[in-house]
Formats: C-alpha cells, sequence, structure tokens
C-alpha cells in the first residue's frame, strides 16, 4: 500500500483548469471584462482578444508543465479526439526557439479530419475539417506519464459548417431551449433572467477488474465485454455488494481518480459499490450541460487511465458480463436561470405553482411526441444488452412523477383545478434516540427510464460508454418545442391567468399516457404501454430511423440544431457504426473459439481418454464417470464447431454487403443470433472442463477476486 498523504481538497479544485480566478488573476482588466461577456452573453470573440488569452493560457500551460496544446473534440466515434501541436516556433538563427500560441490556434484547428466518421456529409476529397474553441467550457492542463497538454475544448465542424461532432448541436440546442425558456418566463412577469440552461449531472457506473486477469480475455481486450462465460456459484443475487463497504484496492483508486478529476475542475462528489459485484458508481455535482458533458468524457477517460496506474482495468461497456447488471449512466437534468431559479422546482405547494405546472406539462408534450427519438438518443450497440433485453430500464419511454405531482395532475384532469398537494409526512422511526424528520412528499421509482426526482428529470436510459451529448441534444430541443409553441398561444391570449390553465390542462390531459408509476419492469407494463400506443424500440437497429423522420427533420430545423443532411449522416454513421462493432465482437469469437477454446477442449477431452484407458488397462474399475464426461464433452465440442462455421459463414456474408441500413438490420438479425449460438455450447463446457485446463480466467475470477 502507497504512503497516504493528506491534503485538502480545496487547495488543489480547480488546479489545472484556466478558469474565471485563473482569467481574473493573468488577464489584463479589459480583457478580462471581455472574455467574461463573451461566455456570459454568447458574445462573438474578437482578435486581439483572443491572442491576449491563447498567450496568456499559454504562460499559464507552460508553467503547469505543458509542452502541447491540442483541440479536445467529440467526434462522432462517441469517444473524444485530439491532435497536439507543440508551443515551439520554427528555430531562430541563434538555433533556439521561441513558445508561441495565437489568438488563431486557440480559436480555430484543422484536423485532417478525413477519417472521422462524417456519414456522407464529406467527401474524402473534401476532408477540410474545423475545430473551433467553446469558450464556456474552460481549457485544463492533463498531466500524466505522457507529459503535460493543454487541451481546449472546441467544436468540431466540415468545411461547409456541418456538425461532424456532439458539442456544436449540443451548443446550438442550448441556445434554443434557453430562448423559449425567456420567453415563458416573461409571461410570468419574470424581466431579470437574461439566459436559461440546461443543467446536468450525469452519474457513471462502471466495473473494475484485475488488470493481469483483463489481459488474458481478448474479448474483454477487443470488445470490452466478455462473449464467452459460464455464471459463477454466486452471482449479484445477495445484493450485498450494493452500498457495500469500499475494499481498500478499490478505496485507493477511487481516492486517485478523485484527486485527478479534482485537479481537472471536475466536482467529483459520490461513489459508491453498485449492485453487480465490482461494479461502482461516480457522480459529480451537476454543471451546464456543455460542461457537463466535457466532464463526463473526462469522468471516463480519468477512471480508464487510473484503473491502468493501479493494475487496474475499468470497464466501461454497457454489459461486460451476462447474467449480471450492466451499467448505464443517468442524465440528470433541468432548467436553471442565469439568475439561479429552477424552472423544475416545484415549492412546498405545487398545485399553486402555475409556472411548473406549464413547464412540468410542456415537458410531458415534449416526452410524450418525441420519445422516439429519446429513445434513439439512448442506443448504442452495447446499450442493446439493456434496453429491452429483460433488464433496467425497460425500452419503453414513460415519465414517473411520483405520488405529490400525480395526485396535483389528478386533480387537474378530474375537476379542471388542483387545490391542493399532499404533503410529506412525519418519519417515525420507533426509536426514542433516532430524530423524527419530515419525509420527502415522494417515494423514489428505480425502475422508470424518465423520473422526475425532486428539482429535475433523471433519464436513466443512456448507456455507461456513450456520450451524454445526444441524450441532452434530444432533450434541450424537444422542450424548447413545447415552450415555443405554449408561448405562441400565450402570448396572444386576451386573459392569460385562464388561458394558461386551460392550456395546463388541455396538455396534462393530452399527455397523460406518458405518465406511469408503477414497476417498469413488469411485463403487465409492456402490455399496458402497448395498449396506450406508447412506442416500445427493443434495439439500436431499430431505433435509428428515429432521427429522419418528417417529424424529427421539422422539429431539428426549427430550432437550427440539426439540419435534414446532418440528420441523415448521423443515421448512416450509427447504422455503420453497428455492423462494424458487431462485426469485430464476431470475429474476436471466431479467433477465441478457434484459437483457445476447441483446442483446449480437445486437449482435456484427450486426458480424459487417456485416463480411460490407462484405468482399464490397470484394472477393472468403474470408468463411467470418465466416459459420461467424455462423451458430454465431446457432443458439445461438435456443437461448438458446427456453431463456429455458422458464425463464420454470416459474418464473411456481411462483409460483402455495402455499408447501410440493411447492412446493420443482417448483423443485428444474423450475425449476433449466430454469436449466440456460439457461445451457448462454450458456456456449457466451461462447466465440464477442468479450471485448470480452461484457457481464461472465469467470471468468478473477474468480479469476484479484484
Ligand atoms: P439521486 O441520488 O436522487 O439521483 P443526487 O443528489 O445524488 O440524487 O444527484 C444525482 C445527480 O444529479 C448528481 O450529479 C447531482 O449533481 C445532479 N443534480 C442534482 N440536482 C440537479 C439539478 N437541479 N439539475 C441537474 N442535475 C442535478
Ligand atoms: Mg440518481
Amino acid at each position: 500500500m502507497k504512503e497516504q498523504e493528506y491534503f485538502n481538497v480545496a487547495d488543489i479544485f480547480g488546479e489545472n483548469v484556466f478558469n474565471d480566478s485563473v482569467m481574473r488573476e493573468r488577464l489584463p482588466k479589459k480583457t478580462y471584462q471581455k472574455m467574461k461577456e463573451v461566455i456570459s452573453q454568447g458574445r462573438e470573440l474578437d482578435p486581439e482578444t483572443a491572442d491576449v488569452v491563447a498567450h496568456e493560457m499559454k504562460e499559464w500551460a507552460i508553467e503547469k508543465g505543458a509542452t502541447h496544446y491540442t483541440h479536445w473534440f467529440q467526434p462522432l466515434t462517441g469517444v473524444t479526439a485530439e491532435k497536439h501541436d507543440s508551443f515551439i516556433t520554427a528555430p531562430m538563427s541563434n538555433g533556439k526557439v521561441l513558445m508561441s500560441f495565437s489568438g488563431k490556434e486557440l480559436i480555430k484547428g484543422e484536423p485532417d479530419a478525413s477519417s472521422f466518421p462524417s456519414g456522407g456529409l464529406r467527401a474524402t476529397f473534401e476532408a477540410r475539417g474545423y475545430t473551433a474553441w467553446d469558450c464556456t467550457s474552460p481549457a485544463f492542463v492533463r498531466q500524466d506519464a505522457a507529459g503535460a497538454t493543454l487541451c481546449i475544448p472546441t467544436a468540431f465542424c466540415s468545411y461547409t459548417g456541418e456538425a461532424l461532432d456532439q458539442k456544436t448541436p449540443l451548443l446550438r440546442s442550448m441556445e434554443a431551449v434557453s430562448k423559449q425558456s425567456v420567453r415563458l418566463l416573461r409571461l410570468f412577469g419574470n424581466t431579470t433572467s437574461q439566459r436559461v440552461m440546461p443543467s446536468v449531472g450525469a452519474e457513471q457506473e462502471y466495473f473494475i477488474v484485475d488488470r493481469a486477469k483483463y489481459l488474458q480475455r481478448k474479448d474483454l481486450v477487443y470488445t470490452g465485454r466478455t462473449l464467452f462465460g459460464a455464471m459463477p456459484p454466486k452471482g449479484q443475487e445477495m445484493d450485498d455488494h450494493y452500498f457495500g463497504a469500499i475494499r481498500e484496492r478499490i478505496a485507493a483508486y477511487m481516492r486517485d481518480v478523485n484527486i485527478e478529476l479534482w485537479k481537472l475542475g471536475v466536482s467529483s462528489k459520490t461513489q459508491h459499490n453498485e449492485v453487480a459485484p465490482a461494479q461502482h458508481e461516480l457522480a459529480p455535482i451537476y454543471a451546464e450541460a456543455n460542461v457537463a458533458v466535457d466532464h463526463n468524457q473526462l469522468i471516463m477517460e480519468t477512471l480508464k487511465k487510473v484503473a491502468g496506474r493501479n493494475g487496474l482495468q475499468c470497464l466501461l461497456h454497457e454489459k461486460p458480463f451476462a447474467g449480471v447488471n450492466g451499467s448505464g449512466k443517468h442524465n440528470n437534468w433541468s432548467l436553471v436561470t442565469d439568475d439561479g431559479i429552477n424552472l423544475l422546482e416545484p415549492g412546498k405547494t405545487p398545485h399553486d405553482n402555475i409556472q411548473f405546472l406549464l413547464v412540468l406539462a410542456c415537458i410531458l408534450r415534449a416526452v410524450d411526441e418525441h420519445a422516439d427519438l429519446l429513445r434513439e438518443s439512448a442506443a448504442d450497440v452495447g446499450n442493446d444488452h439493456r434496453l429491452g433485453a429483460n433488464e433496467a430500464p425497460p425500452a419503453i419511454i414513460s415519465v414517473y412523477l411520483g405520488e405529490q405531482l400525480q395526485d396535483v395532475l389528478t386533480q387537474l384532469i378530474d375537476t379542471g383545478a388542483a387545490t391542493h398537494s399532499i404533503s410529506g409526512a412525519k418519519l417515525e422511526t420507533g426509536v426514542k434516540t433516532l430524530p423524527d424528520f419530515m419525509k420527502d412528499a415522494t417515494d423514489r421509482n428505480r425502475t422508470s427510464p424518465f423520473a422526475f426526482t425532486g428539482n429535475k428529470f433523471e433519464f436513466r436510459m443512456v448507456g455507461s460508454q456513450d456520450s451524454v451529448g445526444e441524450p441532452n441534444i434530444v432533450l434541450n430541443t424537444i422542450v424548447a418545442e413545447a415552450f415555443a409553441d405554449v408561448c405562441d398561444i400565450l402570448e396572444k391570449a386576451e386573459d392569460f391567468d385562464l388561458a394558461v390553465h386551460d392550456l395546463i390542462k388541455q396538455l396534462v390531459t393530452d399527455h397523460q399516457r406518458i405518465v406511469f408509476n408503477g414497476n417498469g419492469y413488469s411485463d403487465a407494463w409492456v402490455e399496458e404501454a402497448e395498449r396506450r400506443g406508447l412506442p416500445n424500440i427493443k434495439s439500436m437497429v431499430e431505433a435509428i430511423p428515429a432521427l429522419t423522420t418528417d417529424k424529427s427533420i421539422a422539429l431539428f430545423e426549427r430550432f437550427g440544431v440539426f439540419t435534414k443532411a446532418e440528420l441523415e449522416s448521423r443515421a448512416e454513421v450509427e447504422y455503420e457504426l453497428y455492423a462494424k462493432e458487431i462485426n469485430i465482437e464476431a470475429k474476436t469469437m471466431i479467433d477465441i473459439a478457434g484459437k483457445q477454446i476447441i483446442p483446449a477442449v480437445i486437449k482435456y477431452a484427450t486426458e480424459l481418454g487417456t485416463s480411460i484407458n490407462t484405468i482399464k488397462a490397470a484394472c477393472d474399475a468403474d470408468v463411467s464417470v470418465q466416459t459420461e464426461l467424455l462423451v458430454e464433452v465431446s457432443d458439445l465440442l461438435a456443437d461448438t464447431k458446427v456453431a463456429l462455421a455458422k458464425l463464420q459463414e454470416v459474418v464473411a456474408e456481411g462483409l460483402t454487403m455495402e455499408e447501410n441500413e440493411s447492412r446493420a438490420k443482417f448483423y443485428h438479425d444474423e450475425v449476433f443470433k449466430a454469436m449466440e449460438e456460439l457461445r451457448a455450447p462454450v458456456d456449457a463446457l466451461e462447466m465440464l472442463v477442468d479450471k485448470e485446463a480452461w484457457p481464461m480466467p472465469s467470471y468468478g475470477d473477474l468480479i469476484f477476486e479484484v
């Protein structure tokens, strides 16, 4: 164990971030004022200011040991990308170099972007792509074994201005929802708030395994999940891991992760063990959506990097182990004004908080009308193992409101007026020495994909390795649309009070089918949802078409978030990605089955055969056990070979297909099915074959022995 050093979090927090206090300290007053305006009012940055900021940023970064800078961006691959340039200029006549960094280099970068997915938006002969500084997300210095680098969060666009990343549309959607929210606030007499920002807190789940064992599993190395593996005798049925005491090795790792994140200004706050053995969670304090999306990427990067340093491996895949809970990301979302008012705060008596009720009614409408888009925003290849595959959360979008709000809604629908709110009762523990306290008015519901949790909505469908960019783009835009439509009506109303009252009643009545407060995991809900006409989209391939419906194109174009061409390109990128990932998984299975499993089983079968013959030759003993085992193993071996041949055949066919929707469907319907058919006999063999002879660590070794 390392010697423990103690430190004060407040001292290290944000020490590697070019944040407001660094700018205030280092920039000339005028430049600082200008930068503040640019950031808080979304103004354009002039070249002189950019030059001064760039120079100071470079000086500051060099003091932190930085030799390089990089435009840090989020292409459609799901992970971040960067291209490093050093600060040095061409050598001078005396052979020395200067360190320089201009405003132009800060603001604009030009990575040769032709190899990032663009879904046909950019032909390879028009390979130019630009990265542009998102100055509302602060630059930071990342220090690690590879040195220190100044990272500048950027958006990534094509030569013709189309978005090739998550950031650009996210920023557009934030502007859209801000503008419409301000309109709505003005109707209620608010004249002071200038901007309304979506606040996002993304809770991140992950698995930790031992790195040496991880390296012996080629499936984990190549695909991030196990493609074979029988269940250990103990799974998660005892629920003894959830919130259990954190083991020392993991605790030491979490501490290193936290230190790293705090230095980067990521307010890592909560950590605990999750439901499955070896599964954990980290949650930061919420931030403005674009910063939160960046921070979530930093959290994922840091979890992986620090694990390696500690002899561990972090698995961010949605389903690293079959039969054990998968990992997701809870996207907590609310709307907060620049002067600190949360539009989703119901107050103690929501029934008389008309503005809140209107906001809520709009969100119900938005989620009901665009459930398919929300579902799509959470689709990624790994998440197919969770959504709609008998695991939390269900693939059907519904909204949980809880007892108190449900009651207000029912009053509105039944009588047209809400006159009272249920309040939290006193919690009496029955133990004199424990304090009694007031309970929340509403209990929690863990099974809802979209739950109201006090003063925010929690979208729980997102996959653990996915960016939270897309879910927030969708949320911001669909809510902007609902706000815009109600403002169009209310701004013209003669009697505002009457009009708003009628509108709320109408919206909650029209969209009450999306509200569901019961058990989202039950089969009864699947049937009930079908009766209500709610979509149940079971896979990524089935979810992608939601991007390019007329309804979706009209929505995104109306708010300038995506053009039709951008949406079509995104759909194309996703189809390609799906086929590619499944193809890698299938090829990895073929490799492992052919080169590791079949040889190991043959060896074991031969040993059994030799043992039978040896014993028979020596005496008249009963060899029925060995013989039975040999027959069983040999049968399964034959099944394995047949399934392997079938998988090889479909993969070969898939590779000949054109990259498009039908190829993705083929990988979903044929290749994925063939993979499952190969897995079955192999997992059965694992239960029969001598553990010493099995060529890789088992589930038990991986998840119980960290
Ligand atoms: P819970 O356990 O109920 O989900 P937490 O307080 O642990 O609640 O919050 C989970 C995440 O939600 C954290 O990242 C937190 O910062 C974030 N969060 C809290 N309030 C808000 C809010 N108003 N808007 C957005 N995110 C929020
Ligand atoms: Mg939560």
